[in-house]
C-alpha cells in the first residue's frame, strides 16, 4: 500500500496526509479517514476527548477543542492552542553538551575576500541612500549606469540600488531607532559590495552621510543639494559610481576555508510540509556549514518564540542562553503595545498549507537549525562576532527578515517554502527550496531545489540536505545562478523600524 500519512514522532496522536484523501479512504493499517482531508493537514490517530492534548513533533499544539474520532481531519478550529514557554522560566534551563554535528566533505569556497571578514559570493555596486528623497533621480542614475557604465567592466556582476523608506520624517534619537541606523550603516560594509558602497544623500535628512559613513569619510558621499539641477546630479553620481566600478574590477575569486562564509535561513508561505521536508534538510545542510567552520544564521522571533525552551537549551553558555530570553522579552513587548501577540503570525495560507496554529509552524520553523549549539544571540541588523549557528531576532516577515539578515551580512540566503513565493534579494542569491514536490512541478523556474523527496521516501534528510549543500556552495562559488537571479526577480529593502514616525 503507498504510503499516505507522515507521523513525526512516536508520541504523536495526529499524522499528516500526503494527497487529497476522501473519506473512506484506507490511510494505514486500520485506519480509515472519517471525512475528507485536504493535502497537508492532520489525521487523528486516535479518539480524542475533549481538552486531551493535540500532539504533533511530540509537543502538544493545544487542546481538542471537541470531540475528535480516530480517521477525522484535525483543523485548526478544532485545537485550542497551547501557551507559549514562560520566559522567566528558561533561566533554570542549562545549556547542554554541543552536539556532534556531521562532518562535509568539502571545507573551502571559492569567494571575493574580504581581508579577514566574510567574503563575498558575488561582486557588486552597492548604491544606499540616506533617505527615499533622493530614490527618483537615483534610479534614473542606475539605469544609466547599467546601461553606459557596466558593461565595461565585466568582473562586476551587478549594480544594486537599496532604496528604503527609512532616514528623515522619524524619531531619530527615539531607543529603537538603533535598529533601522544600524540596518543602513551595516549595510555599507555588506562583504558582496566590497568596501566600495556609494552614498546617495539629500542635504537636509536626519540620517546623514556622516552617522553613516562616519567622520572620514563623509565627504565620500553624493549630495544631491549641493548640485546645480537634475542633471548635474545625475552625472555627480554616475561618476562617483565609475571609481567605484573600476576598483571593484579588480576583484577576484579566491579558495578561502568556509569560516569566510556567511549564510542565513528563513522560510516563508509555510505548510505541513515544510517542518517534515525542506526544514530538516536545510537543518542538516547548517550542520555541515557549521561544522566546517561557516557562520549560519537563523530568525523569525514569532515562529521560535514557542520553541524557545529547545532553543535555551542548545545554548552555547547561559549567556546566550539569557540574551535568547531578552530578545524573546522585548518582541513579547512589542506585540504587546500594538495589541496582538505571536498568534498573529500564521497566514490564510499556512493555514491551508494544514498549519493549525502558530506552535506548530514554530515547530517545523526551528526544524530549519539543525543540531549546531547556538554560539550567539544577536538583536535585528547586527553583525555576528563569532562564527558558528547563530540566532538574529528578526521579525518573520519574508521581506523585513531578509533585509535585516542582510545588513548582518549574509552573502546568500537560503529560503524554504511550502506555498511558493516568487521571493529574491538584490544584493546576495537567494536559494529557494520547496517542501512539496507538487511547487517545484508547479514552478519550475522560481524554485531551485526540491527538499519534497524527503517526503515521498526518494531521499533521506541527510540525503537532501548533503545534495542541499552542495547546491549553497555552487551558487555561493558562482557556479550556480538562482532562479531568482536568472529571471532578475528581486523584492524591496524593508528595514524593521520600531521607532516613531513624526
Ligand atoms: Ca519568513
Amino acid at each position: 500500500m503507498k504510503q499516505k500519512i507522515i507521523r513525526i514522532h512516536p508520541l504523536d496522536n495526529v499524522a499528516v496526509v500526503l494527497e487529497d484523501i476522501v473519506a473512506g479512504t484506507e490511510l494505514d493499517q486500520d485506519l480509515i479517514a472519517l471525512t475528507d482531508i485536504p493535502e497537508a493537514h492532520k489525521v487523528a490517530l486516535r479518539d480524542l476527548q475533549v481538552g486531551a492534548p493535540v500532539v504533533r513533533y511530540g509537543v502538544k499544539l493545544g487542546q481538542a477543542a471537541e470531540e475528535i474520532k480516530r480517521g477525522e481531519w484535525v483543523h485548526e478550529k478544532r485545537i485550542i492552542a497551547a501557551r507559549p514557554p514562560e520566559l522567566e522560566q528558561l533561566r533554570a534551563i542549562k545549556p547542554s553538551m554541543p552536539a556532534k554535528l556531521p562532518m562535509p566533505e568539502q571545507m573551502t569556497f571559492s569567494g571575493f575576500r574580504n581581508g579577514d571578514g566574510y567574503a563575498g559570493t558575488r561582486n557588486l555596486l552597492g548604491i544606499i541612500p540616506t533617505v527615499q528623497c533622493v530614490a527618483g533621480v537615483l534610479n534614473r542614475a542606475v539605469e544609466l549606469i547599467r546601461r553606459d557604465l557596466l558593461p565595461r567592466y565585466p568582473h562586476v556582476d551587478d549594480v544594486v540600488v537599496i532604496n528604503h523608506a527609512y532616514g528623515c520624517g522619524v524619531a531619530i534619537d527615539a531607543p529603537d531607532a538603533a535598529i533601522p541606523i544600524r540596518t543602513i550603516r551595516n549595510l555599507l560594509s555588506h562583504p558582496n559590495f566590497g568596501g566600495e558602497p556609494l552614498v546617495v544623500g539629500l542635504g537636509c535628512e536626519k540620517l546623514t552621510p556622516h552617522m553613516l559613513l562616519g567622520p572620514d569619510r563623509a565627504s565620500e558621499a553624493v549630495v544631491l543639494q549641493d548640485y546645480a539641477g537634475f542633471q548635474a546630479s545625475l552625472n555627480a553620481i554616475i561618476d562617483s559610481a565609475a571609481v567605484r566600478l573600476a576598483k571593484l574590477e579588480r576583484r577576484k575569486r579566491e579558495t578561502l576555508p568556509l569560516k569566510h562564509l556567511l549564510i542565513g535561513l528563513q522560510c516563508g508561505g509555510s505548510d505541513s510540509f515544510s517542518g517534515m521536508t525542506a526544514n530538516p534538510a536545510a537543518g542538516y545542510a547548517a550542520d555541515l556549514l557549521v561544522a566546517a567552520g561557516a557562520t549560519v544564521l537563523f530568525s523569525e522571533v514569532t515562529e521560535v518564540r514557542d520553541a524557545v525552551h529547545l532553543l535555551a537549551a542548545r545554548a552555547a553558555d547561559e549567556q546566550v542562553r539569557d540574551r535568547l530570553i531578552e530578545e524573546m522579552a522585548w518582541y513579547d513587548r512589542y506585540l504587546m503595545a500594538g495589541g496582538v501577540d505571536r498568534g498573529a503570525n500564521p497566514s490564510p495560507g499556512n493555514k491551508q498549507g494544514g498549519l493549525s496554529n502558530i506552535i506548530e509552524k514554530a515547530m517545523g520553523s526551528v526544524a530549519k537549525s539543525g543540531h549546531a549549539p547556538i554560539a550567539a544571540v544577536i538583536g535585528p541588523g547586527e553583525r555576528p562576532e563569532v562564527s558558528g549557528l547563530v540566532f538574529s531576532a528578526t521579525p518573520a516577515s519574508d521581506l523585513v527578515c531578509g533585509s535585516e539578515q542582510l545588513a548582518s551580512g549574509i552573502t546568500l540566503q537560503v529560503f524554504l517554502t511550502g506555498r511558493g513565493t516568487p521571493y529574491g534579494l538584490a544584493a546576495a542569491p537567494v536559494l529557494k527550496v520547496s517542501s512539496r514536490t507538487k511547487l517545484r512541478e508547479h514552478w519550475p523556474d522560481l524554485i531551485d531545489y526540491d527538499a519534497g523527496v524527503i517526503a515521498t521516501g526518494q531521499k533521506t534528510i541527510a540525503q537532501a540536505g548533503t545534495a542541499l549543500f552542495h547546491t549553497i556552495l555552487a551558487v555561493a562559488e558562482g557556479r550556480q545562478l538562482t532562479c531568482s537571479e536568472k529571471l532578475r526577480v528581486y523584492n524591496d529593502f524593508c528595514i524593521f523600524n520600531p521607532a516613531p514616525i513624526t
